[in-house]
């Protein structure tokens, strides 16, 4: 099936009208200035467009110009562009570039793809971007974005970026060169995402050959309003997330009942809107220790009665245990103690998995229970990419595995792997060596539920797609 790219442009052109505009085709229309435009490139690979929007405000605010941005070294610039990705190798390329541009341009950006390869930090991805957005030469920017949709349309079956932009060279009308970049970024951010894309509400949906995706699994229908969506998240700073994207990645989810772990906050020290999240009621259990763990919960119906803690002040105190009680069932936000890099909390951890498992039996005696949370632990070899060679490694030690397992053998029902057995799953990858981006991870945050409550467990998800934090969320809908 050949599509038909002036149709789908066309549609395209009048679809994303009405969404959010990529920040460097903002700066460009703004500003005019190529050297904005430039480092705003620079700064937008692998960040979030909002991230980089602000980024670029406080750089610009202190260097609008290659001479300002002279005056600032690598250190006071990676403070000012964080927390952009890749900040610090970032950091080295700004701190780089004036005297780049002052030595072989005359202090201005170069207009050619040789001389603009020629500078620090700047691949053809940045370069393509930089002609065609500052000085309007047609060139093709191939983002991920391009990349993948065009292959999903079946414009050509191509591997790599790279190929991509010789393959468009080739065959696209030379008049979409410089806009299709813009077009498909917006529409890739919106509607085709990269994982679970919107067929369901897509505006090339009937033309779409939908080549390799796996769409979006819609909501079960709830016609008596009985499914909860519920979600858990640990945000590994709840100030952090929140300026990296949080308030949209919720707005995506729409979740019934939110729990957050790790939010590192005294409640006093969140932003109003997250102290009263709209259309939500706030609950928290901030450590009494301040920028260490905690725990929120944001629910849509109030809950009938809160319990904060497990009833021993080693655990308490450092705020790991928020549940509310709502008609038919006990929610339970849970983070886990982690056994530490040289197992020197592996008792402590122990002692804690147990004093919450009576916990949450006493209350299953009466409704039904479920325990979400970053639970810290991976539970079989199939739950975490590297299981030999983290055998004794936090997480992954026969002693916290055997918990796990007593765990479920008591009923507990894991509700993800109830219904998913597939491999590389996983919920929490470290920052260093681009664990992410390589899918090196681990499943260690989970929903479970009593094992009465099986039959109320309609779907289970890890969306991995939402970025913000070293975990993503994992998701439960349930029966309520
Ligand atoms: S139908 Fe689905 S895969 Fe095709 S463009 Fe739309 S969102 Fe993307």
């Amino acid at each position: 099936m050949t599509i038909d790219i002036d149709k789908f442009i066309g549609i395209l052109e009048k679809e994303v009208q009405n969404y959010q505009v990529p920040v460097v085709d903002l700066i460009a229309v703004q500003t005019k200035d190529p050297f904005k435009v430039l480092v705003a490139t620079i700064l937008s690979a692998r960040t979030k467009d909002e991230v980089t929007a602000e980024a670029s405000g406080r750089l610009f605010a202190k260097a609008g110009s290659p001479e300002e941005l002279a005056e600032l070294d690598e250190a006071s610039l990676q403070k000012i562009i964080y927390p952009v990705g890749f900040y610090k190798n970032k950091a080295k390329y700004l701190a780089a570039l004036p005297g780049k541009l002052a030595a072989d341009f005359g202090s201005k950006v170069p207009d050619s793809m040789e001389s603009l390869l020629s500078l620090p930090g700047v691949g053809r991805k940045t370069a393509n971007l930089v002609l065609a957005q500052a000085f309007g030469i047609p060139a093709i920017c191939v983002d991920t974005h391009v990349h993948r949709i065009m292959n999903i349309w079946g414009y050509f079956d191509t591997k790599t970026p790279e190929q991509t932009e010789m393959a468009l060279r080739d065959k696209l009308p030379d008049k979409y060169w410089i806009s299709v970049n813009s077009l498909l970024v917006a529409f890739g951010q919106g509607t085709c995402r990269p994982v679970a894309p919107h067929c369901d509400r897509c505006v090339l949906a009937d033309d779409c050959p939908r080549i390799g995706v796996t769409p979006r699994k819609l909501k079960q229908k709830n016609v008596n309003g009985d499914v909860l969506r519920l979600v858990s998240w640990n945000v590994n700073g709840l100030r952090a997330v929140y300026k990296k994207g949080f308030m949209e990645s919720l707005q995506e989810m729409a979740p019934d009942v939110l729990a957050l772990q790790e939010i590192k906050a005294m409640v006093e020290q969140l932003p109003d809107a997250l102290q009263k999240l709209k259309g939500y009621h706030s609950y928290f259990y901030s450590a009494e220790r301040k920028g260490y763990s905690g725990v929120a919960t944001y629910s849509k119906e109030k809950a009938q009665s809160v319990i904060r803690g497990i009833g021993d002040a080693r655990f308490d105190e450092e705020g790991r245990v928020l549940t509310l009680e709502f008609p038919t069932y006990y929610f339970i936000n849970c983070y886990f103690p982690n056994s530490k890099h040289d197992l020197s909390r592996l008792d402590f951890k122990h002692d804690f998995n147990v004093m919450l498992q009576n916990f949450a039996e006493d209350l299953a005696k009466t409704k039904s229970v479920v325990v979400c949370g970053d639970y810290n632990v991976a539970h079989k070899e199939i739950d975490l990419a590297n299981p030999k060679q983290n055998r004794k490694n936090a997480g992954f030690t026969p002693e916290e595995c055997a918990w796990m397992d007593s765990f479920t053998d008591a009923g507990w029902v894991d509700s993800f792997r109830s219904i998913n057995k597939e491999p590389e799953q996983y919920s929490w990858w470290s920052y260093r060596s681009r664990a992410r981006d390589r899918n090196i991870g681990w499943r260690i945050d989970y929903f479970c539920v009593d094992q009465n409550s099986r039959k109320k467990i309609v779907d289970a998800e890890i969306y991995q797609h939402i970025y913000g934090s070293d975990h993503c969320p994992v998701v439960l809908d349930f029966i309520k």
